[in-house]
């Protein structure tokens, strides 16, 4: 679909923010022809799916997992790497299900997570200077001019990658489980930021069933903390297609600003439309998330609340690694609950960064990484992600959260 069929033209969206300069426009606009008329990576009737389970978060009845790397890479989607995610994912959902006698959505941050948004549009190295990485979809990750170029070629590479690893994920997850048979089949769904406007549109479609526009490029599409703005390219988009959105939502985030989101994207107050991910940071997660949750409440809108406690706790280590630790990570998971049960609101969710791997990225937990570990499997192409025992001790303690 074209963006001007669907609107992105108008005259009161500000120019979208945090998209690449790519070098060769026409070089663009084939590859976004040739999206536009590729197949589908998934289906809306599965994201009309997702929705209804999402209503049950959002109404106090089911409990969302989701996660993922921070930036998926090409070399990272091989079947092993995506098992892993997929496992990792489907034992913790195991233990929160059964301790919290909720059923978990399974959601992972995959099949479509390759484009990041940057603080600085450059990145400066023993005084060179070159574009920042902005994830597979866009650029390369090694810090030569060569690879920092904006290449629309990528888009097209990622697209077939997040297809074979949608097609990975329906195979594992049709009947055998995901490996673990603990618990049997269980729908997984597809989420990422939806940050590319122009692959975004590209891989949006109209339901033939009510001829609403569906993103097909995942179940669920997420706005970033950076291109949240109300009058942004971003909300406009997410306001136009009938997917389940998440919106991310940092410690400069105002109640006003929350009310005006949930207007745009939310008008009709559809419960699994949308929902807010909250990632304040463990030491000011207690004293501003009560106000939001209290007026988007009043508000009258039934979103789902979820915490996202990674993005609001990350630090420079002394040896110049950015990482997390797992015990402030878990306080923020904490203080999201404590609001919660104080306001009787449901905490809804958690949302994090993790792989299947025993990478060295996060600190800490019972046998996690310390800080002079980090440098010895440290691999991520961003975010510092959580690795496979960090990931499962925090969700034996969001179980016992549950429980309590
Ligand atoms: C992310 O999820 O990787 C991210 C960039 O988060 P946020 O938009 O919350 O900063
Ligand atoms: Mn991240």
């Amino acid at each position: 679909m074209t963006a001007t069929e669907l609107g992105s033209a108008r005259q009161d969206v500000v120019p979208a923010a945090q998209q690449p300069q790519w070098p060769d426009p026409t070089a663009l606009r084939h590859v976004l022809a040739d999206l536009s008329a590729a197949p589908p990576l998934t289906l809306p009737a599965e994201s009309d799916r997702l929705l209804d389970r999402l209503a049950a978060v959002a109404r106090g009845e089911a409990f969302l997992l989701q996660g993922g790397d921070c930036a998926e890479t090409l070399e990272g989607s091989g079947a092993d790497r995506v098992r892993g995610k997929l496992d990792t994912l489907h034992r913790m959902a195991t233990a929160v299900g059964r301790a919290g006698s909720l059923p978990v959505v399974e959601v992972g941050r995959i099949a479509g997570q390759y484009a990041k948004p940057r603080s600085r549009p450059t990145e400066t190295r023993d005084g060179v200077t070159l574009p920042s990485y902005r994830g597979d979809a866009v650029n390369g990750l090694e810090f030569t001019a060569r690879a920092r170029a904006a290449d629309p070629e990528r888009l097209r590479r990622v697209h077939r990658a997040s297809a074979a690893t949608v097609e990975l994920i329906r195979s594992l997850t049709a009947g055998s489980g995901t490996g673990t048979a603990s618990t049997g089949a269980q729908e997984f769904f597809t989420s990422h930021e939806a940050l590319l406007l122009e692959y975004e549109n590209a891989m949006t479609r109209r339901d033939p069933r009510t001829g609403r526009p569906y993103g097909l490029s995942g179940h669920m599409l997420w706005i970033g903390e950076r291109t949240r703005g109300l009058d942004g390219a971003h909300v406009a988009f997410a306001a136009r297609i009938a997917n389940p959105i998440g919106v991310k939502l940092g410690p400069t985030t105002t109640a006003d600003e929350v009310l005006a989101l949930v207007d745009r994207v939310d008008p009709h107050r559809e419960p699994g439309r949308l929902t807010l991910i909250t990632r304040m940071g463990a030491d000011r997660v207690r004293d501003l998330l009560p106000d939001l949750v209290e007026k988007v409440t009043a508000g009258g809108a039934q979103v789902g609340w979820v915490c996202d406690p990674m993005h609001g706790n990350t630090f420079q280590a002394p040896n110049g690694y950015k990482t997390r630790a797992y015990g402030t990570v878990l306080d923020e998971v904490r203080g999201f609950f404590e609001v919660h049960r104080s306001l009787g609101t449901h905490p809804g969710g958690l949302h994090i960064e993790f792989t299947g791997e025993y990478v060295t990225e996060c600190v800490g937990g019972t046998d996690g990484p310390r800080l002079a570990d980090l440098p010895s499997r440290y691999e991520t192409a961003c975010d510092p992600r959580l690795n496979r025992g960090q990931a499962l001790e925090l969700s034996d303690a969001v179980a016992e959260l549950l429980r309590g």
